[in-house]
């Protein structure tokens, strides 16, 4: 069921939340042993349900009253072990919850599992999770992309109707592009990361990810606003649920051409096609835009993403958070801690990070990645004199195969060419599905000016409305 139907049957009192919950973790129990998409359950589900149907009782307005809900596992849970996806903190246990968990719970939403990921959200995979793959519900000899995998599989497969991830690259969109659902990541700042493990701070954001619009626009406007206890949040009101009610007669929307000629695959330009051809039946016009600057957002990204892994990282010494491996003295028990605790993506990045901030390299590097970043920046602005949002693919090809990429990091970082350039520049994207390729579910990338995140929704609802919601739908396991 969609969360908007939940809510519906529980509030005229045709379903409980303990019914609809069980429910959930039945088809779970089911799913999970094929899809692996969760590291844990919430031992708790059942009795959050319970207290939900206990405040319904008192007359509670809960907007997401008694949906299930999994969330990444970056994303601190009090109680609930938060592992990032690696050992190094396979027994951390927050002592408090993350803003996002605190407003899904005044919300009514039951927490019924944490979701797998790519070690410390680097990858486009969740083969680099520390607990083993997810695999596509879709098609289970393949990837469900990264790094939320887990959440998006866990979307597509029904197992619930909404999931949280985070988005430092492109890892909300890519996941939900491939499992076809839909996965947005706001303006930077307009989801709190208070209680969110930082990999690379001046990129991540939390994102949402559900299999309707609908759905969408009720999680984001639940987990958005400002937040005095994270000092990048922004104050602006989240209005995507109002959103939906607007219509797409009259937006510009441009055309990325360097987007288009990197090398799509058919399936990807086809549904890129419809996208346009259905929109234009909605009353949108399009324009064609460049963006010159885009080929060197794959080069930027990594540096700086590598740079803010390095210094965020340090903090995993072996002495204040996670692995302990203890040896002769401290340095070698932190060396060897890191060793232990961390895998070789993980490694790799620290290295790589290390190395472009080093004084030797810092300008030649890190600063002309900056200079870039300022570039790319410059470039959507210019685009959005001429458009109001901006399409592009989310991933120039569906659902990969296990082990295609992981023996050369370079293509494995090719996943991300679409994506990496809206964390560079902050901005608001989603992941609309829009086709498919073969078997496998294809998703279209529309961007937004910042703080116009609800002009997205605007967009992506006359297409699933013209579409009938034909490309997001649970997947046939
Ligand atoms: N795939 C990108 C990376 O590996 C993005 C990851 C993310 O968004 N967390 O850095």
């Amino acid at each position: 069921m969609l969360a908007q139907e939940i809510v519906k049957s529980i509030q005229s009192g045709q379903g409980s939340p303990r019914e609809v919950v069980e429910a959930s973790l039945k088809r779970i129990e089911q799913l999970e042993p094929q899809v692996h998409a969760l590291i844990r359950l919430n031992p708790q589900a059942l009795l959050e349900a319970r207290a939900v149907e206990e405040r319904l009782a008192k007359g509670e307005n809960l907007p997401l009253a008694g949906v299930p809900i999994v969330i990444k596992d970056n994303i601190c849970t009090q109680g609930l072990q938060t592992t990032c996806g690696s050992k190094m903190l396979a027994d951390f246990v927050p002592p408090y919850n993350a803003t996002v968990v605190e407003k899904l719970h005044q919300a009514g939403a039951v927490l019924v599992a944490k979701a797998n990921m790519d070690e410390f959200a680097m990858g486009s995979s969740t083969e680099y999770s520390a607990f083993g793959p997810t695999r596509n519900p879709w098609d289970l000899e393949r990837v469900p992309g990264g790094t939320s995998g887990g959440s998006a599989a866990a979307v597509a497969a029904g197992m619930v109707p909404l999931a949280l991830g985070t988005d430092t690259g492109g890892s909300v969109r890519q996941p939900a592009a491939l499992c076809g659902v839909y996965g947005f990541k706001p303006t930077y700042g307009r989801i709190s990361r208070y209680g969110v493990v930082a990999t690379a701070s001046s990129l991540d954001q939390v994102g949402t990810m559900a299999r309707s619009l609908q759905d969408l626009a009720l999680l984001s406007d639940v987990v958005s606003g400002y937040d005095p206890r994270d000092s990048t949040s922004l104050e602006a009101e989240p209005r995507f649920v109002a959103a939906l009610q607007a219509s797409a007669k009259g937006l510009t929307i441009g055309i990325v051409k360097e987007a288009l000629a990197m090398g799509n695959s058919p399936g990807v330009l086809e549904a890129l096609e419809r996208f346009r051809s259905v929109m234009e039946a909605q009353g949108a016009r399009f324009v064609e835009v460049s963006l010159p600057t885009l080929d060197y957002a794959l080069a930027a990204y990594y540096i700086v993403n590598t740079a803010e892994i390095s210094s965020n990282l340090a903090r995993y010494d072996g002495t204040l958070y996670g692995l302990r491996v203890p040896a002769e003295d401290s340095i070698a028990t932190m060396m060897r801690s890191r060793e232990q605790g961390f895998g070789p993506e993980v490694q790799r990045r620290i290295l790589m990070g290390t190395f472009v901030l080093s004084s030797g390299y810092y300008q030649a590097y890190y600063g002309k990645a900056l200079r870039a970043r300022a570039k790319i920046k410059a470039d959507l602005d210019a685009a959005f004199a001429r458009a109001d949002l901006l399409l592009t693919p989310t991933s120039p090809f569906p659902a990969f195969r296990f082990g295609e990429k992981t023996a050369d990091p370079l293509s494995m970082y090719l996943a991300d060419i679409d994506t990496v350039a809206i964390n560079l520049a902050g901005v608001p994207a989603m992941s609309i599905p829009a086709g498919f390729e073969g078997h496998l579910p294809v998703g279209v990338q529309l961007i937004g000016k910042p703080l116009h995140d609800e002009q997205i929704f605007v967009a992506a609802n006359a297409f699933e409305q013209a579409t009938e919601g034909a490309f997001a739908r649970v997947a046939s396991l």
